[in-house]
């Protein structure tokens, strides 16, 4: 059952076998699992609960809705804007559905390098299989292909490049483009339309709008879960509920699982608690065509480029490469909040809004951040100088490659200088020129995970191999918050396989 906060007044108690914070890709998945053996399963999210019903496709709304925010965090110093889940479904519910196994060198590099062990290509893969089933995992086919994916795709072959298909989770997609306002054909298999209703179907107690707030110890076991139910309108509580479980499970996203921790007080204990820290920061240019692009029709990303996933280095020297290097898509107001300028310039680039396309690039995260409280107020640090820094701008000449190689005309960068290029050899020294210091660039960090890493003990992590939070009796973390590093491509699938593994141990420790 799906219990809305309005639902519940004064102030409730419960018991249950296992209480799970965040009902995103790593709650909801690790909810069914438990569900599916027969345990008595409740979920505690501080969002409210939407339906296609409620997916009007008008992004002002969607935002207030389902993203974290609104769509308008960014870390401490505006380096990044932040793009999180914060409904019943995370972030899944706005995600592109874009469903990468992890691959098989980084799960090797987390085996060899972190030690970990439980998570590799053997133990994986069968779960893999079932999320590919459940989800309908699969190549995007030709119809998929809008008018910037056909041009990327051109551009990358003519260089020789890896292009491939974008492997993708949806049944009956409707190619309306909305993938990021929820979609309104319940056709995208967010979790919402996958794990949670399959949870909710087998006896889950789903709450929505009610925050975990505080652990109650007792020793080295949580002995219970306060939270507060939250007014959707007002967000002011409106009463408490307590939960008592025998396993509690923290699967609040890679923002909000080391924040919920670090607000316990665990920090001293776990020093790596909140280090860490990935994100993927994401650059992008905006062309400028002759013709009509319309990018926000059909899916974002039917084909990506993989040639640069993995850094290449000559010795200790960067040559290229560290990201996954993708068509882009933005809804119209997304697109008049990111482009450069006002006025005039503006409006004129918004009266052309058709003819415009771009490209996206993942950074997979070379420097870490990290998440801190300062006076109980959640701090995030993204390093943008460094080898980061080295990626992103390599990122960026790829993407004036690309872009100029499909025809347009006028490349335009949207940092604060609004550096724009109408020629391919401007390229280098205009990358070069770019300001990497905060708050001169729009780059998106919608994939966050890393600080709460597993390792063997508290010396070099903060979680098992069994996902346990160390020196806890009780206390789990199912998201990429486990991470050692980010996966290299999209995190959804490589954070429901490791749920997998997660709901195994705690259902083994019940
Ligand atoms: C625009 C966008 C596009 C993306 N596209 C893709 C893609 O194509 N492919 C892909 O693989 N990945 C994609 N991602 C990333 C992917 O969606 C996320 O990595 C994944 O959904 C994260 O799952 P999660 O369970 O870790 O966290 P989330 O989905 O963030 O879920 C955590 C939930 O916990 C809740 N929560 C937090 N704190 C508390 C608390 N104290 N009490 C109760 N509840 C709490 C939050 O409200 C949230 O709903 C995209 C992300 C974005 C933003």
């Amino acid at each position: 059952m799906i219990t809305h906060g309005r639902e519940l007044t004064g102030d409730t108690r419960i018991d249950c076998d296992v209480v799970v914070v965040g009902s995103g890709c790593g709650g909801a998945t690790l909810a069914m699992r438990l569900a599916e053996e027969g345990r008595d399963v409740v979920v505690l999210e501080q969002g409210g609960h939407y339906t296609s019903r409620d997916f009007d496709q008008r992004e002002a709304n969607m935002l207030a809705k389902i993203d974290g925010g609104r769509g308008l965090d960014t870390s401490e110093d505006g380096s990044v804007s932040l793009t999180y889940g914060n409904n019943v479904g995370g972030a899944s519910v706005h995600y592109w559905a874009d469903s990468y196994r992890t691959p098989p060198d980084r799960l090797a590099r987390w085996a060899e390098e972190f030690g970990i062990e439980g998570h590799d290509l053997a133990a994986l893969s069968p779960h893999f299989d079932r999320i590919e089933r459940d989800l309908n995992v699969h190549e995007a086919d030709d119809s998929y292909v809008n008018e910037m994916n056909r041009r990327v795709l051109g551009a990358a072959r003519a260089f020789g490049w890896d292009v491939k298909k974008v492997p993708q989770a949806r049944r009956g997609c409707a190619r309306s483009g909305h993938c990021m306002q929820g979609c309104a054909y319940d056709a995208k298999q967010s979790q919402l339309v996958t794990h949670i209703a399959r949870a909710d179907a087998l006896g889950a107690r789903i709450h929505s709008d009610v925050r975990a707030e505080r652990l109650v110890w007792e020793g080295s076991r949580v002995a219970a879960l306060e939270a507060t139910v939250v007014d959707r309108g007002t967000q002011q509580p409106r009463g408490t509920l307590t939960v008592r479980a025998k396993q509690v499970v923290v699967a609040a996203g890679g923002y909000g699982t080391p924040t919920f921790l670090l607000k316990q007080g665990l920090k001293e204990r776990l020093p790596h608690l909140g280090e860490h820290f990935f994100c993927n920061p994401c650059p992008m240019i905006h062309a400028v065509y002759d013709e009509p692009i319309v990018q926000w029709r059909n899916i974002p990303a039917a084909w990506g480029v993989e040639e640069f996933r993995l850094a290449r280095f000559d010795g200790d020297r960067y040559v290229e490469g560290g990201y996954l290097l993708m068509p882009n898509q933005l809804q119209p107001a997304m697109l008049a909040a990111v482009l450069p300028g006002a006025g005039p310039a503006h409006r004129a680039l918004m009266a052309n809004l058709a003819n415009l396309g771009g490209t996206i690039a993942w950074i997979d995260d070379a420097e870490e951040g990290s998440i801190r409280l300062e006076g109980g107020v959640r701090k995030i640090h993204v390093p943008l100088d460094g080898l980061n820094g080295q990626i992103l701008r390599d990122a960026w000449i790829k993407q004036c490659r690309v872009l100029f190689e499909t025809g347009a005309k006028e490349l335009i960068f949207g940092d604060a200088a609004d550096t724009r290029i109408t020629r391919p050899d401007e390229a280098e020294a205009a990358v070069a020129s770019i300001d990497l210091r905060p708050s001169r660039n729009v780059l998106a960090a919608p994939h966050p995970g890393g600080c709460a890493r597993m390792g063997r003990d508290a010396s070099d992590s903060v979680v098992g191999f069994d996902h346990r939070v160390h020196g806890t009796d009780n206390l789990y973390v199912a998201d990429p918050s486990v991470f050692p590093t980010a996966p290299s491509v999209d995190p959804s699938l490589t954070i429901m396989a490791f749920s997998y593994v997660a709901a195994a141990a705690v259902d083994a420790a019940l």
